[in-house]
């Protein structure tokens, strides 16, 4: 029998949830929406997947495999990351016992913290960070603890990070390529954080899900190809960046045989698995590896078409590397903090993007926004981009 309803019940949140709100893609994309702004906020493309993939998916479904695959993955698609990463990376990464398919890499993140951060253990992230990280560390009682990346080139200040760890420490976060900077991390880099790590129980979390967006030469250096990190590292990355498909969810995680274990362990009771016929798809799909390979040469057209479209304009563009994101400082434009800029600009001139304070926390928030920079993404059609273009010209 039910209970008579009187009133509400009061159920509390939980403290870390309610300094929570909802994510700026969120919000922004549905301001867009709203507007009828040209969306270059959230990153996602505005173009579609090539049709081989939908035929390979269809063709999954047809032939029955439309059941829960494996906990771990299918092994036709850990076995394609396998080969892919020997080809790429020159390094082997065992498909049964290193590789892990997730639901994207916001679910894999979040899995990773939540196997291996405890309460009170401390992870040191990098402001700007992106957003899924802090929430994730506060929900398992972790500490986030900030080192901070300046403008303009983002590069981490190793002595920073160094004086940052103590014996709480449990995890590091990086992210190469960087959202939202556009910053890549070097082989300089790498040394220096296996340095620090060198002796210690600290894990390191790799986001790489841009690693194949590297721009003007650069290559991406992938901490599986680092012996030292490798041994103590976690790599993420997401299918849904490479094969321009964010909505399908799919991503994956990289680690030792012992790290693999732990974090199964947390991943079998969080999503345990992930969308069979996707999978096969692109397990199929990634076999021609021109279709990862050319994406360097794709997103760098973008970003010189995107910049060509702002060069008379009175924004001032930083250097872009590698993601599909570009800052921009307005200064010259406006005077206000970059959320209300944000707001302005998507209601005003009708283009929607990121404020850059988005990405930072506590008091270091009122600084961002004086810095006066936004992020777009131009993983956009050219005439999407042109279109925005426009627009921002006349500001
Ligand atoms: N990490 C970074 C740095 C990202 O930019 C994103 C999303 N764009 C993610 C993780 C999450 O990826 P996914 O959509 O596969 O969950
Ligand atoms: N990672 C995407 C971005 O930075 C958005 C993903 C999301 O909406 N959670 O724009």
């Amino acid at each position: 029998m039910n209970a008579p309803v009187s009133e509400a019940p009061v159920i509390a949140s939980r403290p870390h949830l309610s300094a929570i709100g909802t994510t700026i893609f969120t919000v922004m994309s549905a301001l867009a929406n709203e507007c009828g702004a040209i969306n270059l906020s959230q990153g996602f493309p505005d173009f579609q997947a090539e049709p081989a993939l939908f035929d390979a998916a269809h063709r999954a479904m047809l032939a029955g495999r439309n059941q829960y695959p494996p906990m771990i993955g299918t092994a036709e698609l850990r076995r394609a990351i396998a080969d892919k990463v020997a080809a790429l990376y020159a390094t082997t990464v065992d498909a049964d016992s290193e590789i892990t398919v997730t639901a994207g890499a916001t679910q894999a993140i979040f899995t990773a913290i939540a196997a291996f951060v405890g309460p009170g253990d401390e992870v040191i992230v990098f402001e700007p960070v992106y957003d899924s990280y802090a929430p994730a560390i506060e929900t398992v009682g972790g500490r986030v603890v900030h080192a901070q990346l300046a403008v303009p080139d983002f590069r981490p200040d190793w002595p920073q990070v160094a004086a940052l760890i103590t014996p709480r420490t449990r995890m590091i976060i990086i992210n190469s390529p960087h959202n939202p900077t556009g910053a890549l991390l070097g082989a300089d880099d790498l040394d220096a954080l296996a340095a620090l790590v060198h002796g210690t129980g600290i894990v390191v979390l790799s986001d790489e899900v841009y690693e194949h967006m590297v721009y003007d030469g650069a290559r991406h250096l992938s901490v599986v190809a680092h012996p030292a990190l490798a041994a103590r590292s976690i790599v993420v990355s997401s299918f849904g960046k490479t094969y321009h498909i964010t909505g399908w969810k799919i991503g994956y995680v990289m680690a030792p045989a012992a790290l693999t274990r732990d974090f199964r362990k947390m991943h079998q009771f969080n999503v345990f698995t992930v969308n069979t016929p996707c999978q096969l798809a692109i397990a199929d799909y990634m076999r021609e590896a021109r279709r990862h390979l050319e994406l360097a040469a794709f997103y760098t057209e973008k970003r010189d078409f995107f910049r060509a479209q702002l060069a008379d304009s009175r924004f001032e563009l930083l250097p872009c590397r590698g993601s599909y994101f570009q800052l921009a400082r307005y200064d010259a434009i406006s005077d206000l903090p970059d959320d209300e800029f944000a707001l302005w600009l998507t209601r005003e001139a009708g283009v929607a993007a990121i404020p850059l304070s988005a990405f930072y926390g506590g008091e270091r928030v009122e600084a961002a926004r004086a810095a006066r920079l936004v992020r777009f993404c131009f993983a956009k059609q050219e005439t999407t981009l042109a279109a925005a273009g426009e627009r921002l010209r006349r500001l």
